[in-house]
């Protein structure tokens, strides 16, 4: 059998798009048990496929619907496209978010706010969407942050992850949830502030086994960095002699 996936969009003006996005080929006589249903790769292409299309869409309408003067009701003249780059869970995007040129009717109060309007502007303040914000994080908290991109990788077709910036996106998520509790890093007595120093826990508990060993171990292991250097360590709490120290 043949599988056609095709997307029609109807837009708020009651116009209608549809789209190709592709096809799956399963011919029975040939298929394996690998081939049956449909596979990681040809969702992974599909998703991808489907936000360019929903994007596209939706940068389109959005564009058009904000060209129009909410004082006079005109259409307002395009200034130009500004190129960016949209990260989000299903791929990462160009995009060309169109300038709109301010309105005559209002230009005193409007002109005094500014350059043309970019109506695209605030949904994606970080070039990238809150939900890939917030996917970034939650894995980055449970898992290792090489685990994590790894993890995202392999289930979604959105750009490479890099260990870093899973770990940038967790710090930045971190540090909004604690907000006012945040404290800056404290001046030390020679009255020069302090750099800033990450530490990044983690640990395992394991198991002993009864014919060799006695007892449990609980194994902590991290990281600590700053601008200028970075440390691991270890310790086994039990066998360690200060280990608070
Ligand atoms: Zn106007």
């Amino acid at each position: 059998m043949d599988v056609r996936i095709v997307v029609e969009t109807t837009f708020e003006n009651g116009t209608t798009q549809t789209r190709r996005l592709g096809r799956l080929s399963r011919p029975f006589r040939d298929t394996q048990p690998k081939g049956f249903g449909l596979l990681i790769e040809d969702a992974k292409s599909m998703l991808w496929q489907l936000q360019q299309t929903i994007l596209r869409d939706q940068i389109e309408e959005i564009s058009e619907a904000s060209r129009v003067s909410p004082d006079c009701n005109k259409v307002r003249a395009i200034h130009g496209y500004r190129p960016s780059v949209l990260d989000t869970l299903f791929g990462r995007f160009q995009v060309k978010a169109p300038r709109i040129r301010r309105c005559a009717c209002n230009a005193k109060s409007e002109v005094a706010l500014g350059g043309p309007l970019s109506p695209l502007a605030r949904f994606s303040p970080d070039r990238s969407t809150p939900e890939l914000q917030r996917l970034q994080a939650e894995p980055g908290a449970r898992h290792s942050f090489r685990e994590a991109a790894r993890i995202m990788e392999m289930f979604l077709p959105c750009a490479k992850q890099a260990n870093t910036s899973v770990r940038d996106r967790l710090g930045k998520i971190a540090k909004k949830i604690s907000g006012s509790e945040y404290v800056e890093p404290a001046v030390s007595s020679a009255g020069k502030s302090a750099a800033p120093v990450t530490v990044f826990p983690d640990g395992a508990h394991i198991r002993s086994r009864p014919e060799y060993q006695k007892r449990h171990l609980d194994v902590v292991v991290g990281k600590i960095e700053s601008s200028h250097m970075c440390r691991r360590f270890g310790l086994v709490q039990q066998a360690a002699q200060a280990p608070a120290r």
